[in-house]
């Protein structure tokens, strides 16, 4: 059964879709079979994989609404080397017909249950919000990835998605947590960034990863050609630190 994980942030811009993309590419690196979500109606998680969000026939919007299965609606990206489940625009619609439906925060859920036996790893790309959307992955997910740049309101931003993660444990989902909060965007040269990576660790302890992604302009060109970083320039110092990162949820799963 798949290991399935949210990568959550309710500030847009933070380095979420980078993570998702990257992470996945990383771990089909390390030999696991994985499927990106994309559950943003901006469809970057999809676009980022190399796949067309225009020219999606079927997408987790048709999921959600049920009238699609994953294994129907999934595509395969021969170049990331994973599954994605697309998004696009017509995904913000979800938002206001699934608060007409019975069940509605546990669509995804139902679907993704049915798809688990075909993947080690189900990463779920959210949108920039605690929407019903971001709740419909929270419901499905054994944990949440938070990825975070370390500067100064990082902190202060935090609280809410902490506030969120425990009212879904306490009433949608027993078994979510929190995996742990990785470090994005680093720049060891400046001294706030390295105050606040300080402050994090004293404060989440070992809920922060080890491995910290640097600042690398190769992860931010990789978009525009429809792959993720790892892919793209396998020996960027951004795309080593994200299949370190796929390796050390690799360890920490084991141990969950
Ligand atoms: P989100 O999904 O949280 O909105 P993105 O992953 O789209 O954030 O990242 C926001 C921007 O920052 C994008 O342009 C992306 O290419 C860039 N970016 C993300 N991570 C890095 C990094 N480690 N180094 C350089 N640029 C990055
Ligand atoms: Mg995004």
């Amino acid at each position: 059964m798949a290991k399935i994980f949210c990568v959550a942030n309710q500030k847009g811009g933070v380095g979420k879709t980078t993570t998702t993309v990257n992470l996945a590419a990383g771990l089909a690196k390390v030999g696991q079979r994985v499927l990106v979500v994309d559950l943003d109606p901006q469809g970057n998680a999809t676009m980022g994989s190399g796949i067309d969000k225009r020219a999606l026939e079927l997408s987790v919007y048709d999921v959600l609404l049920e009238s699609a299965s994953v294994a129907e609606a999934k595509q395969h990206s021969e170049k990331a080397g994973y599954d994605v489940l697309g998004a696009n625009r017509e995904l913000a619609g979800a938002e206001v017909e699934l608060v007409e439906l019975e069940r509605r925060e546990r669509r995804l859920k139902t679907a993704l249950a049915a798809a688990s036996a075909d993947y080690d790893f189900i990463l779920i790309d959210c949108p920039p919000s605690l929407s019903m959307l971001t709740l419909n992955g929270l419901c499905c997910a054994h944990g949440v990835v938070v990825p975070m740049q370390c500067e100064y309101f990082a902190l202060e931003g935090l609280s809410d998605l902490v506030n969120t993660i425990k009212q879904v444990h306490a009433n949608l989902n027993a078994d979510l947590q929190i995996i742990g909060l990785l470090r994005v965007m680093f720049d060891p040269r400046i001294t706030l960034q390295n105050q606040v990576s300080d402050q994090l660790k004293a404060h989440f302890g070992d809920k922060v990863f080890d491995t910290v992604i640097p600042r690398n302009v190769r992860l931010a060109e990789a978009p525009s050609y429809g792959l993720p970083g790892v892919v793209f320039d396998p020996s960027s110092k951004g795309a080593q630190a994200f299949v370190d990162f796929a390796r050390e949820m690799v360890r920490r799963i084991a141990t969950m």
